[in-house]
């Protein structure tokens, strides 16, 4: 008879090797941050209870190899002294990795070091159908692959103009890589439907004659990667921070009713679409500017927009890609 439940070991974070009574300890670093004081703590860990080395996953994290299954408690043990525990895998919500966003990075248009804490601190762990991962990237870059994950987040920032700053220099249009904006009576004019939220535009302006009209997330849903990758479907933008928290609570709930046995959200979208789920998730949110992008249906881009936008810029539907008043 098997010494140890490998499965309920790996749900814990601590992943058999293929080499006898070998682990592999996997450690839960949210957004991939650790105190520099860990560092040593697990450094020493490898050494004594591993062969010397750690390797770093995919997913952000430390995981410590070759620790024998009867020295796992100590070295388990050693590590909960440091503060560190083992992360998990398994139908549940796993660690969210996350850029440094706009805490260090100029492009960054969202706190996404402190939204990875708070998730996982909320959020890690709770069982659900299939495992499901949540990917946080500052800016529409997205160097975390949020548009491949379960749940995906990306900062966006909507840019403003003060016309009076302006002096018609066209940078922001050169610098517009969606192209967005195009000059007309010698100020720019931006497209909202090409624009992504990027705010190269407001870093290029010489004059800060652009600045961020308002910060928000797109959030993405259904992808996930794996011998059948699927892409995430963008679902809503304008999402606040403090909207997330009911985001992922509703998801979760909505993942759980729909999903038939062990299959990833994305998997329940190809069967019964994704209206229902932006429904039930972000529907209660419109009101609060929150806009849903709707499924194809033959216009260039579909969004369904609150009917006062929350900064009274002039958004119309009518015709799709048509423009709003110059830099709202
Ligand atoms: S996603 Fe954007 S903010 Fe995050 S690391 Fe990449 S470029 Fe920087
Ligand atoms: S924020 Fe919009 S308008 Fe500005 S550079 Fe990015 S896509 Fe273009
Ligand atoms: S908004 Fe700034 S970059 Fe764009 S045309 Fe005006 S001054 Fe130039």
């Amino acid at each position: 008879m098997a010494r140890f439940n490998v499965t309920e070991m790996k749900s814990g974070g601590i992943i058999k090797q293929k080499q006898r009574d070998a682990f592999t300890v996997r450690l839960r670093l949210p957004g991939g941050r650790v105190g520099a004081e860990k560092l040593p703590v697990i450094a020493r860990v490898a050494d004594e209870y591993g062969q010397g080395y750690v390797h770093l996953s995919v997913r952000q994290t430390v995981e410590i190899p070759y620790v024998l299954y009867d020295r796992l408690e100590d070295c388990l043990a050693e590590l909960a002294k440091a503060g560190l525990s083992p992360s998990s895998c398994g139908p549940r919500v796993r660690v969210p990795i996350a850029c440094s966003g706009c805490e260090l990075n100029p492009n960054g248009n969202i706190e996404t070091q402190r939204m990875a804490q708070e998730i996982d601190r909320r959020w890690f762990g709770t069982p659900t159908p299939h495992k499901f991962k949540i990917n946080i990237s500052g800016c529409p870059i997205d160097c975390m692959a949020a548009r491949r994950a379960d749940l995906g987040i990306i900062g966006i920032t909507e840019p403003k103009l003060d016309a009076g700053l302006c002096t018609g220099c066209e940078l922001c249009v050169a610098k517009c890589g969606d192209d967005a904006l195009t000059m007309t009576e010698d100020l720019p004019l931006r497209d909202v439907f090409k624009c992504i939220g990027c705010g190269d535009c407001i870093h290029v302006c010489p004059l800060d004659a652009l600045g961020a009209g308002r910060t928000g997330m797109e959030v993405w849903a259904g992808g996930k990667w794996g011998k059948r990758p699927r892409a995430a479907q963008r679902v809503a933008r304008w999402v606040a921070e403090e909207q997330l928290d009911g985001v992922i609570e509703r998801t979760l709930a909505w993942y759980r009713e729909h999903a038939q046995g062990r299959e990833r959200l994305g998997a329940i979208f190809d069967r019964e679409g994704i209206a229902g789920y932006q429904e039930q998730v972000f529907g209660s949110l419109s009101a609060d500017g929150v806009e849903l992008e709707m499924p194809p249906a033959g216009a260039p881009v579909a969004w369904k927009v609150p009917p006062a936008a929350p900064d009274g810029a002039s958004l119309d539907l009518q015709g799709g890609g048509t423009m709003e008043g110059r830099g709202a």
